[in-house]
């Protein structure tokens, strides 16, 4: 149950920690979003901008191209260096003369020749121009396509080259795990820059991804950012986390260790309580039966004082001179008084809920008493009782009233025992054996069956009509108080043997 308990509070603990966690990791991931979202916007303002410019260089470019029967090249070409100065992402400008088999470049800013390949693409797109400007993707960048004029009997096709890299340079200091990409809308890619890390479990991808804000280039931009865990879940996160949860572990335990030692020592003090309440009614339970083998102690006493005083009072009719034998008379009075005033001070003791008193004292004693506590009842029932003392005195240390309370009851459980019994017998007996002083009652009673042999020394555990049941469990509650054991077992030939065990003081010499 203990460690059950602390398991379980250990489990709580990890769980609060991981919840707490999760959402301080949640909070980090959706800020990393939050702040990439932030610059892919700024980004895409920026490259939008940019591309709206190329219109406006296109319109101009071409009114130079169709104004009059021949281009006004000298006019382009200083338009399109001033351009070029100013835009450095327009790379070159291309005019193409149209022809549905054999185009030609009527003029082109590059160093070199535009390559044959380019300069039909630029013919093909023009043609294909619904009026709207053209994007032909190539390495690098794209050109920018129109018509020129703008309808359906164009003459020429007019090109920017666009450097996408130039058209996407920026100073927004974007994470090295970042990468930007421009697609057409149809999906292919025209400028990517950045290596993305493939993802896996512990890695995730987040992306920004929109259509530039020009009519004319509907590229979209797409910024994709690779997290690795550590972003998200970082060591700044963690630590603290990990340091709350161990302190929560350990305050927690500290917190129910002491609980439990309260409730402990609670459960201790109510289990005294309910011991003495159940010490209280087995001596009140065992009284009945003494009372009759003290009344009849108590009359022994008084029938001899009886006979005594009346034996004085013949005395002095008879020799009133003979001073020496009525003292003797009178001794044995007060003898006989005083015995009478032990035994009712005994039944007092008994009954009384008094606090224990610890003492040294011979275990021997105890057989004494209750061998005088007894023999009325014993004589009445014709049980025989023997008692073999060992030699010495044995020393034990406990409470004196609480022992012979014990030896009482196994006596008496004893005597139950052998009813229906013929001849019944009942040995008490002391020795020693190791350290310890050892009180034996034998009887050759009915024995213990198996069923109540694993009860016994249960509370309320009882074979008898009028018993209580409390008798042993008490029994062993006090031995053990003074470190001590209680055995019981079947004899071979019949009846019960029940070992007291209690340790010697000081080796049996009580020093
Ligand atoms: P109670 O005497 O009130 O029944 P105890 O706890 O003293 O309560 O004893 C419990 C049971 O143990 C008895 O009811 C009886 O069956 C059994 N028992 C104890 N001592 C002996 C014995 N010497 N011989 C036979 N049975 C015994």
């Amino acid at each position: 149950m203990k460690h059950f308990l602390k398991h379980k509070n250990i489990v709580s603990w990890v769980l609060v920690s991981a919840i707490v966690l999760s959402i301080l990791a949640y909070r980090d991931f959706n800020s990393i979003r939050t702040g990439l979202n932030a610059k892919a916007t700024s980004l895409h303002r920026l490259v939008s901008q940019r591309a709206d410019q190329h219109d406006a260089h296109l319109t101009g470019l071409s009114a130079l191209a169709s104004a009059n029967e021949k281009p006004l090249e000298g006019m382009m070409l200083n338009l399109s260096e001033t351009i070029r100065k100013f835009y450095s992402r327009i790379e070159h400008v291309d005019l193409i003369k149209l022809d549905k088999n054999n185009p030609e470049t009527v003029f082109s800013t590059r160093y070199s020749h535009l390559a044959q390949d380019d300069t039909r693409a630029i013919n093909d797109a023009a043609f294909a121009s619904d009026g709207r400007l053209q994007i032909i993707p190539a390495s690098n960048g794209y050109f920018l396509v129109k018509r020129s004029p703008n309808s359906d009997n164009a003459r020429y096709g007019l090109a920017l080259f666009i450097n996408a890299e130039k058209l996407i340079e920026n100073e927004l200091d974007f994470n090295s795990n970042t990468q930007i990409d421009l697609k057409t809308n149809s999906g292919m890619t025209v400028y990517s820059v950045g290596q993305l890390e493939a993802t896996n479990r512990f890695t995730r991808n987040i992306s920004f991804s929109k259509v530039l804000g020009s009519r004319s280039q509907p590229l979209t931009l797409v910024v994709t950012l690779h997290l690795n865990v550590t972003d998200y879940i970082r060591w700044q996160t963690i630590l603290p986390v990990i340091l709350f949860m161990v302190l929560g572990i350990v305050f927690s335990q500290a917190f129910l260790t002491q609980r439990q030692k309260t409730r402990l020592a609670e459960e201790r003090a109510l289990l005294g309580e309910h011991e003495a309440r159940i010490a209280q009614a087995s001596r009140i339970n065992g009284l009945g039966e003494m009372a009759s083998g003290l009344a009849h102690e108590i009359t022994q006493p008084l029938t001899a004082i009886l006979s005594q005083s009346q034996a004085g009072v013949r005395l002095i009719d008879a020799r009133p001179d003979d001073l020496e034998t009525l003292k003797q008379v009178l001794g044995n009075i007060s003898k006989q008084a005083k015995r009478g005033g032990d035994i009712v001070q005994r039944l007092r003791t008994w009954t009384t809920h008094s606090t224990e008193t610890i003492e040294t004292f011979d275990l021997n004693s105890v057989a004494e008493g209750i061998r005088d506590l007894t023999k009325a009842d014993l004589k009445e029932k014709g049980v025989t009782i023997e008692t073999t003392l060992h030699s010495n005195p044995l020393m034990i240390q406990a409470d004196h009233v609480a022992i012979e309370q014990v030896i009482f009851n196994l006596s008496r459980n004893a005597v139950d025992a052998m009813e229906g019994v013929e001849s019944g017998y009942l040995h008490l007996s002391t020795y020693i054996d190791q350290q310890y002083a050892i009180f034996m009652v034998k009887d050759n009673g009915k024995g213990i069956d198996e069923e109540t042999l694993q009860h016994l020394f249960e509370p309320f555990y009882t074979t008898k009509e009028k018993g209580m049941g409390l008798g042993l469990s008490l029994c062993e509650n006090i031995i053990n108080r003074y470190n001590g054991q209680i055995e019981i077992s079947n004899n071979d030939g019949g009846g019960v043997t029940t070992l007291v065990k209690l340790p010697l003081k000081d080796n049996g010499t009580g020093q």
